[in-house]
């Protein structure tokens, strides 16, 4: 297996050259967004500055050669996920988009009232929100399968929650809040015994792990490019061409369209059905870039390297007097929450700033995952390959100095 050159990767982020509070960077955020190495940072600058026109309709070789980096992107994700066309990829505008596009565009027409949707209590806010919306409006239940003491989900009675009403199970592959990585190929297999549609919430796999959608059999899946080295605004929806023909379009507008008059309105094909208007392009394209980047590093080398700093970061982070995490399933991804003593999570952020540590403190858009434990927030510390064990010292001495501090 390869070994990660982390000094190299390292230069590739150039906003780890930077000093904050004059003190060298430890960026230990990734899980709320990656950062993005100068070749990402160059598609974009690229496209802005010397590639701009729009895609799909202009006939000259600038819009050409934009359609063909932004399609070449379908293709890298399509590639990415091993998905069999690349039809079943739609660019979305992230995550939160995909979630609300299969809410919308495929749950709302093809569910009735009393069917049934389930989802995990670790779930982000995105993967409550919209169907809470849809239950609303179409008389769906929601069903919840509760999470133990340790963040993981209680299996038994996730098959107790299956039956013939279940209609679709939307679940997130890792929890950003707690790091527990769900075992979504069985879950999904369970589901499939009673025909269920299954979703997966991808935001916080993608960068860490090899995702296969072939492999998960998963009929749809979601993640956000900036999760993945890539820039804000774009996101990608996969999903099983059969699902996707069962869409209803709920944006529309130029793109999406074969005809038009007002007579009525036919659709295009997919793809471009569910893409209406100018997409993010400058993002699409260096979506592409990174995901390039990703595998010429390669995800053995960066599961490896990222279990080995998970597992330092947890041993020293238990040194700690006082200090509890949350979150101890035993398959986690790269992802630390704890709580501190009875110092509020936000106190703690605030003077790890001041020693240069960036990390996420609150609820982490899962409320219900912090009332399951009675806390109010927790201090979030999510890791990429490009950290090190200096940035995980540099958190441990602040969280000392922190304690001496404000304790
Ligand atoms: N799901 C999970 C597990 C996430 O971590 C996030 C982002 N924190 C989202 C969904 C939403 O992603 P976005 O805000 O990029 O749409």
């Amino acid at each position: 297996m390869n070994k990660l050159n982390i000094d190299k990767i390292r230069q590739d982020f150039v906003i780890l050259n930077q000093k904050c509070n004059s003190k060298p960077l430890s960026y230990l955020d990734s899980g709320a967004t990656t950062l993005k190495p100068k070749s990402v940072v160059d598609a974009v600058n690229n496209y802005n500055s010397i590639g701009t026109a729009n895609i799909h309709r202009g006939l000259y070789a600038l819009s050409e050669k934009a359609t063909n980096d932004y399609e070449n992107t379908r293709l890298k994700v399509q590639k990415f996920l091993n998905a069999n066309l690349s039809e079943e990829i739609i660019f979305t505008s992230g995550t939160t988009g995909a979630l609300n596009m299969v809410a919308l565009g495929w749950a709302q027409v093809n569910l009735q009232a009393g069917d049934e949707i389930i989802i995990t209590e670790m779930e982000h806010h995105s993967n409550i929100v919209p169907w809470q919306m849809l239950c609303q409006k179409i008389g769906s239940i929601l069903k919840v399968i509760p999470i133990d003491n340790h963040g993981d989900i209680v299996y038994a009675e996730f098959q107790k929650l299956l039956n013939s009403k279940t209609k679709l199970l939307s679940i997130t592959h890792t929890s950003n809040a707690l790091g527990t990585i769900n075992p979504v190929k069985k879950m999904i297999a369970e589901a499939k015994k009673y025909n269920v549609v299954t979703l997966v919430d991808a935001a916080q796999a993608v960068a860490h792990n090899k995702v296969d959608v072939k492999d998960l059999d998963c009929d749809m899946l979601a993640f956000s490019g900036h999760k993945l080295l890539a820039p804000t605004g774009v996101g990608v929806l996969y999903g099983r061409i059969k699902i996707l023909e069962q869409f209803q379009p709920f944006i529309g507008g130029g793109d999406m369209i074969d005809k038009v008059s007002f007579a009525g309105t036919t659709y295009a094909d997919l793809p471009a059905r569910l893409e209406a208007g100018t997409p993010p392009i400058a993002q699409v394209i260096a979506l592409g870039t990174a995901i390039d980047y990703i595998l010429d590093i390669g995800f053995d080398a960066i599961a490896d390297y990222e279990t080995n700093l998970l597992k330092y970061a947890t041993k020293e982070l238990l040194k700690i007097e006082g200090l509890k995490i949350i979150g101890t399933a035993p398959k986690k991804a790269s992802i630390i929450s704890f709580v501190l003593d009875n110092i509020h999570p936000h106190d703690l952020a605030q003077m790890l700033d001041q020693v240069g540590v960036a990390c996420r403190t609150g609820h982490h858009c899962c409320q219900p995952i912090m009332n399951h434990f009675n806390i109010l927030g927790t201090t979030r510390v999510s890791m990429a390959f490009y950290n090190n064990r200096i940035d995980i010292d540099n958190l441990i001495n602040g969280i000392k100095r922190a304690k001496d501090f404000l304790l």
